[in-house]
Order: structure tokens, then C-alpha cells, then sequence
């Protein structure tokens, strides 16, 4: 399966929703990426897509996975780093609203890993101050009005969408 159309980029996994690539845990050299970590981020974006039917911000998935790994183990997941507190003190920390930006088209190279970790920090706040649910229950109800509005849409000859049997949800 291609997952990137350049040779040479970095990128460890990729979700697609249901479908997970990942590289296999001897196709790095070893000790240069943490392959469960890897595994357990995709796994969380399995998760957060199907629940939304990925209807969900980039900024919001990512820093959930990176917050699902740092949950699941110590030494998993990004963490406090000089380049953080560096980027801190120069005033360099993106807001939320601009950290799919800074996950898409960084300014700077290491602009993407500052997004993930912010990503995952406000994730981490979310929790604390609003607990677990705040997390599962807008991702649900993103799916069910996802679901809707393709459900009830007229689609080409005036048919509504072959999916509709599965509308059936609470409101
Ligand atoms: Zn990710």
C-alpha cells in the first residue's frame, strides 16, 4: 500500500480511517521510533475518525492519539521539550484555532511537532476540567448530524442516500 506519494518522508503511520499502514517494527533502524507508541496513536485515530465519521479537525484528532499515547504509557507520546519552552518564551505556541496550520503548513519544520504536542495538551486540559465525556460525546454527535445531513439530502434522481437505513439514531 503507498501511503506518501515522496520517498524519504518521515511519517511513521498513517490512518485511513478503518486501515492502518505502519511501518513493521524492524523496518527502522533500532531505537529510532517506538513502534507501539506508534501503533497505539494510529489505533486512537481509528478510534476519533469512525466516531465522527471523520468529521473531526485535524488539531483535535492528532492531539488526542498524542494524548492517548502519553495515557497509555510513561515515555510514550511527545513531551516538555526545550524546543517548547524555547517556542514559550519567543511566544511561538499557536493558538487552537491555528493548529491545523501548524500541523499542515508549518512556518518551520518543527512547527509540526510543536502543533501535536499543543494539540495534545489542550486535549489533556479538556480532560481534567471537563473529564472523559466532554471527548466522547461531541465525537458522537458530530457522527449522528454527519450521518443526517447525507442521509436526508436529496442525491442525483431525487433518491435519498442508500445509507439511510442506518439514520436510526437517538438525538
Ligand atoms: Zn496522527
Amino acid at each position: 500500500m503507498r501511503t506518501l506519494g515522496l520517498p524519504g518522508l518521515g511519517a511513521l503511520g498513517v490512518c485511513f480511517g478503518q486501515v492502518v499502514a505502519i511501518d513493521s517494527p524492524r523496518a527502522r533502524k533500532i531505537g529510532s521510533f517506538n513502534w507501539g507508541a506508534t501503533l497505539w496513536h494510529e489505533l486512537a485515530h481509528v478510534i476519533t475518525l469512525q466516531m465522527t465519521n471523520h468529521n473531526i479537525p485535524r488539531w483535535y484528532s492528532e492531539g488526542l492519539s498524542v494524548y492517548e499515547e502519553r495515557r497509555a504509557r510513561p515515555g510514550w507520546g511527545d513531551d516538555l521539550s526545550p524546543a517548547v519552552v524555547r517556542a514559550y518564551q519567543e511566544g511561538k505556541l499557536l493558538k487552537v484555532s491555528e493548529l491545523n496550520a501548524g500541523m499542515m503548513r508549518p512556518r518551520v519544520p518543527e512547527q509540526i511537532m510543536l502543533s501535536y504536542y499543543q494539540a495534545s495538551l489542550f486535549c489533556e486540559l479538556i480532560e481534567k476540567k471537563f473529564g472523559f465525556e466532554r471527548f466522547r460525546n461531541p465525537c458522537c454527535s458530530s457522527l449522528k448530524t454527519s450521518l443526517r445531513r447525507r442521509c436526508s439530502g436529496p442525491r442525483s434522481g431525487g433518491q435519498r442516500h442508500p445509507r439511510a437505513g442506518i439514520c436510526g439514531l437517538p438525538r
